[in-house]
């Protein structure tokens, strides 16, 4: 629902910042891509657009896609922004541009929720999620949009119910220029590892949307010029068991509806292997990618963390259950756990060769605030405040054996050769698995087709002339080309591109070792 009775108009620029360079965003597919320019559409800054009163004019930028200029912040009346930690100098950085025009600037998002002391410049600190302080503060700018004297917090209290959460204004964004389509279904989750933010911030007990309302976002996407991947950014998409069964069927009947035009994707933990009912029906949705925070493939590890969800399969039999139903895995790694000994790089490469997950992320341990890791960490004074680090963790073991290690990892998981043996595993044991799709109109549009096109120019020059690994493309390529398996090909090599170059990066340490690592890097220099 809307925010209502409010008379006065105020003009809203909303402002995504830019992402620090990180392995989970892609970038380095992006060249290869028919002008793809940033991840996915913020799910947060589009719904507070949404519930913003129906005629207040709303003008949304996303600065990995282009920069805010003066002109927008001229045209503004006040300023939104949210986003992650790993955005938390951008956003201040946008604060310090809107203030120089004089603009009243409020955040809120995940960041904000977690850590309010991060921005003391701001003029309004929304904390927590849609709801109550929404409302005051949409009613505060509307009496006056001028800054405030002093920072003013506004605190969820009663939240609103995600089946009252509008569909959030994709119209606004230019969504042909993202990696990914995104949508939320779910919030919260009810595990409780150590080193997550998800339960603190978001609950232990999922709160969801209807399934009409899944639907009519993904009519909405279609409408704006989605097609390709749809990532379910919800926490845990078998957070509540029950809610995904209900979903499945009714994204079912409108795959079948619309021809199949999307590609589902999601993230859920491992568990959901021990769950045949819900994978099936996952195949029948046209789910090809499922996002498991293995993290790490060592029991005394996931007991440790409290991740012993993890085990109720053993992990490479549950991968191979998910591969069975068509679904790849991508798994979440992390580096330098408490119960990490000198050998854990290498039982995590075996563990790479072993799974033939293509895509894992790994990381280093990462504290961060308002998680049981953060509280136990600061009790055993182990929290470290260094810029120059890549973590705010005091590792057991010394912090230039993890570091590394941790490169070595990158280096030896991401050689071309070894990465394209696990894709053309994929494709052998997993991606045959998949429905046989019905050949469709709406997937022969000459839209689709021109896309594809270009696509696979860019990547035969890019990277089967000029490719410093063009030997082990063709052989892969050549294996897709005899078959006429154009998708796997497109979306198989822009993914590897990406994981290539960056791995080669952070070996060579250009790259963060963690996702959220505050360290300055070019991308994170201010967008103007
Ligand atoms: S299962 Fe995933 S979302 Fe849930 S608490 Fe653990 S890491 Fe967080």
């Amino acid at each position: 629902m809307r925010a209502e009775g409010i008379d006065a108009v105020r003009r809203i620029l909303c402002v995504f910042p830019r992402y620090t360079s990180s392995f989970g965003t892609f970038e380095y597919a992006y060249p290869l891509t028919d002008g793809v320019q940033a991840f996915m559409p913020p799910q947060g800054l589009l719904l507070i657009a949404a519930y913003l009163p129906a005629h207040w004019p709303v003008r949304f930028i996303d600065e990995n896609i282009r920069a805010a200029t003066a002109e927008d912040f001229e045209w503004a009346e006040a300023v939104f922004v949210s986003g992650m930690h790993i955005q938390r100098q951008q956003m201040n950085d946008i604060c310090r541009r809107a203030h120089a025009f004089d603009l009243a600037v409020a955040i809120g998002g995940p960041s904000v929720s977690a850590c309010p002391d991060y921005y003391p410049s701001f003029d309004y600190l929304h904390v927590g999620e849609l709801g109550d302080a929404t409302d005051d503060l949409i009613a505060r700018l509307a009496r006056d949009p001028s800054r405030p004297t002093q920072q003013v917090v506004l605190k969820t209290a009663d939240r609103l119910d995600m089946t009252e959460f509008p569909i959030p204004a994709y119209e606004l964004a230019d969504v042909k220029r993202y990696f990914l389509g995104s949508i939320q279904y779910s919030s919260g989750c009810p595990y409780q590892c150590e080193f997550c933010d998800i339960p603190g911030l978001y609950g232990r007990n999922p709160r969801l949307k209807t399934p009409q309302q899944i639907t009519a976002e993904l009519d909405r996407l279609l409408e704006c010029g989605v097609t390709g991947s749809v990532y379910f950014v919800d926490d845990n998409f078998i957070g509540n068991r029950k809610a995904a069964l209900d979903l499945l069927p009714h994204l079912i009947e409108w795959q079948k509806k619309t021809g199949y035009v999307m590609r589902l994707a999601c993230e859920a933990t491992l568990n959901i292997a021990k769950r045949p009912e819900i994978l099936e029906k996952m195949r029948d949705a046209y789910f090809v990618t499922v996002f498991c925070g293995i993290e790490t493939p060592d029991p005394d590890a996931l007991k440790a963390m409290h991740k012993d969800h993890n085990m109720m399969v053993p992990i490479l039999e549950g991968i191979e259950t998910l591969n069975r139903h068509g679904l790849e895995v991508v798994s979440g790694i992390i580096m330098g756990l408490d119960t990490d000994k000198p050998e854990t790089g290498k039982a995590l490469l075996a563990f790479v060769d072993e799974s033939k997950i293509p895509l894992l992320t790994i990381n280093l341990l990462q504290a961060l605030p308002k998680t049981p890791l953060w509280d136990r960490l600061e009790r055993e004074n182990r929290l470290i405040d260094d810029e120059t680090r890549d973590s705010n963790v005091d590792f057991r073991l010394p912090y230039d054996q993890v570091i590394s290690s941790w490169r070595k990892c990158m280096e030896v998981a991401y050689q071309p050769e070894k990465l394209y043996a696990r894709y053309q595993h994929q494709v052998d044991f997993t991606y045959a698995n998949r429905m046989p799709l019905p050949s469709t109109a709406e997937q022969r549009t000459w839209a689709n087709i021109r896309r594809g096109l270009v696509m696979l120019r860019k990547i035969f020059w890019k990277v089967g002339v000029l490719g410093d690994y063009r030997k082990v493309f063709w052989k892969f390529a050549w294996s897709r080309l005899r078959r006429g398996d154009i998708e796997s090909l497109i979306s198989v090599t822009l993914i590897a591109h990406h994981l290539i170059m960056f791995a080669r990066a952070a070996s060579g340490g250009q790259q963060n070792a963690s996702n959220y690592s505050m360290r300055l890097r070019e991308a994170s220099v201010p967008a103007e």
